[in-house]
């Protein structure tokens, strides 16, 4: 890929004339692979934004005319008009996060955050969405509570996404395990750090998808996420908020039988 960089970038080399500024071929290739990426998001935007809309007039349309004098029409129709716009709200509010996470991510956060009380507040409040399906939260956690340097606010959002999404994609009537381990070394990072598993007893997920899963808008299967609510960014997100705490994510995965979603955070 490094010819072909050269070859894309060999014409705007002559283009910075006059003013003394030199840049060299990696970082103009730089610069284009971070504007292609961009281009792709606004693209993959677009196409998300668009599809939950063009639903929403066509079932507009139909209200107003074929659906006018058909009540359980216009009752189902709603409802589905609902999901679409929760589904819209969701997205945009994820967009939103995910453009704060991604600006922020040099800054180093450096609150003391109970990692044992989150998770024990996030259990609680994804308590009644698991129940809807059946599945059982079970939390794990150490006798001493678990502080670690971070921002609460997004570690918040880190476990919410995970065990949402353990939820969502665990299937009914199993079983989803919080665990959260004392401060230990582990071999991921430089110093002491501490360790949260998020596992569902799920479908899992085959190996090749595994290294795309944290990519915006990535989806192992688009009709599923679609039909569980999901946006596609809150992996995205959650990345972006443990390496700005400095920390490792770890997916691992047995197909037909569950997903590990492991975040390492440092400790000091
Ligand atoms: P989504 O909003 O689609 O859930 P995410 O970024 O949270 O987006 O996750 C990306 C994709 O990863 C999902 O669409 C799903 O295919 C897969 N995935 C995430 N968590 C799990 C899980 N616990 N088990 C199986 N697949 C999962």
């Amino acid at each position: 890929s490094r010819d072909t960089a050269w070859t894309v970038t060999a014409g705007a080399v002559a283009l910075p004339r006059g003013r003394g500024v030199a840049l060299s071929f990696e970082d103009i290739t730089a610069v284009e692979e971070a504007e292609a990426m961009r281009r792709d998001f606004v693209a993959n935007v677009s196409h998300e934004l668009r599809t939950p809309i063009t639903a929403l007039s066509g079932f507009i349309e139909t209200l107003r005319g074929p659906a006018r004098d058909d009540a359980a029409a216009r009752e189902r129709f709603l409802s589905i008009m609902q999901r679409e716009t929760e589904r819209l709200s969701r997205l945009v509010s994820d967009l939103l996060s995910l453009g704060r996470v991604e600006q922020a991510e040099r800054l180093r956060p450096t609150a003391a955050v109970d990692l044992s009380a989150l998770v024990a507040q996030v259990a609680a409040v994804l308590e009644p969405v698991a129940a809807r399906d059946r599945v059982v939260i079970r939390a794990d956690l150490p006798d001493d509570p678990v502080t670690v340097p971070g921002d609460e606010e997004q570690l918040r959002q880190v476990l919410t996404n995970l065990l949402g999404n353990a939820i969502k994609y665990g299937g009914a009537d199993r079983e989803v395990t919080l665990t959260l381990g004392a401060p230990d070394r582990h071999r991921e990072l430089r110093g002491p750090g501490v360790r949260l598993d998020v596992a569902d007893q799920g479908d899992g997920i085959a190996a090749h998808h595994i290294p795309r899963l944290t990519e915006r808008f990535y989806r192992v299967d688009a009709h599923r996420s679609r039909a569980v609510g999901g946006t596609g960014l809150g992996l995205a997100i959650v990345k972006h908020i443990v390496n700005r705490h400095r920390g490792r994510l770890r997916i691992e995965s047995v197909p037909g039988q569950g997903s590990r979603f492991s975040v390492i955070l440092p400790a000091d």
